[in-house]
């Protein structure tokens, strides 16, 4: 990566007027994916000095800052206990504890990768993305938003009872998820199940959460259930592993997130 000018603004408002002048200004999280780019950069906006390195506990949800790093939400105390630790948990099998350290936030979660094991993790909650320009939007929406030049400023973690699980497969710790999955539900009820590293990006699976509210011993009906989310999720082939393998794998991870889900007794 090559940086012709640097700037630091001390506002969100100055970060984004520069961002949206400049059509070629980007905004900086971290640095870890943009610096593996050839690409000379005409401006670099770095958020550091805006103030959006905070994770603040309110009555009923989380706020996070997009300059919180991977790293900090896996130390954090208040997400240690939120959801029994579920969001340090599906962090800390990113890649390493450096790359963590530096990683972002808002650098993770405004690009949309295909990849991402974060925001698959992130969309079995209820969560808000909060963007300068585009305002307040459920993440989901936000997946399915054309967004142009934007800053992420923060992300707000509804607080709830739910069992949570994040189940992905691998080939070695240091690659990307083949496929990643995560379920939800309170007592049974109210699922939340989305599938990602399709290898696009993450997807609510609408018709499955349907259907398994609508039985009352959900494990009981896991071949039905298995077979709407596959029919309604495509699936798709990369350097990684076929569309095939994928279908066969979500429905194992999905097999084994329902067990722990159900299985939980607290
Ligand atoms: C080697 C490697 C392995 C990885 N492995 C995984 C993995 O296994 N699972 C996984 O989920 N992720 C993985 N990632 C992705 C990682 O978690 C981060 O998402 C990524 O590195 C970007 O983080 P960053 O904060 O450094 O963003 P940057 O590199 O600074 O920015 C990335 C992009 O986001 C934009 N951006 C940054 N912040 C904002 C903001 N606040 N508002 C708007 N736009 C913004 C930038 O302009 C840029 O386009 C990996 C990354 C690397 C480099």
């Amino acid at each position: 990566m090559r940086i012709k000018n640097y700037v630091r603004p001390h506002t969100l408002e100055e970060a984004y007027r520069i961002i949206s002048e400049n059509e070629r200004a980007v905004v900086l999280g971290g640095g870890s994916f943009l610096r593996l780019s050839f690409k000379e950069i005409d401006t670099v906006v770095d958020l550091q000095d805006v103030g959006l390195d905070f994770i603040e506990e309110k009555e009923d949800a989380v706020d996070i800052g997009s300059m919180v790093t991977l790293g900090e939400l896996e130390r954090n105390d208040v997400l240690k206990k939120l959801y029994r630790g579920y969001i340090p948990r599906f962090v800390g099998i990113i890649w390493s504890v450096q790359l963590r350290n530096i990683a972002t936030v808002g650098g993770t979660i405004f690009p949309k990768w295909g990849f991402s094991d974060f925001i698959t993790g992130l969309l079995a909650l209820n969560v808000d993305v909060h963007l300068y320009k585009s305002g307040k939007m459920k993440l989901e929406d936000f997946l399915k938003t054309k967004i142009g030049k934007d800053i992420l400023v923060k992300i707000s973690i509804k607080k709830e009872r739910r069992e949570t699980s994040f189940q992905f497969l691998r080939n070695s710790l240091y690659d990307f998820s083949l496929l990643n999955l995560s379920l939800s539900c309170k007592k049974g009820k109210d699922f939340k199940l989305a599938v990602g590293a399709r290898p696009g990006v993450a997807k609510p699976a609408k018709k499955t959460v349907e259907f398994l509210n609508s039985v009352d011993e959900p494990f009981k009906h896991l071949k039905r259930a298995t077979g709407i989310l596959l029919s309604e999720i495509e699936f798709g082939d990369d350097f990684r592993a076929s569309g095939e393998y994928r279908k066969h794998l979500a429905g194992v991870l999905f097999k084994r997130a329902l067990e722990e889900v159900l299985n939980y007794e607290g």
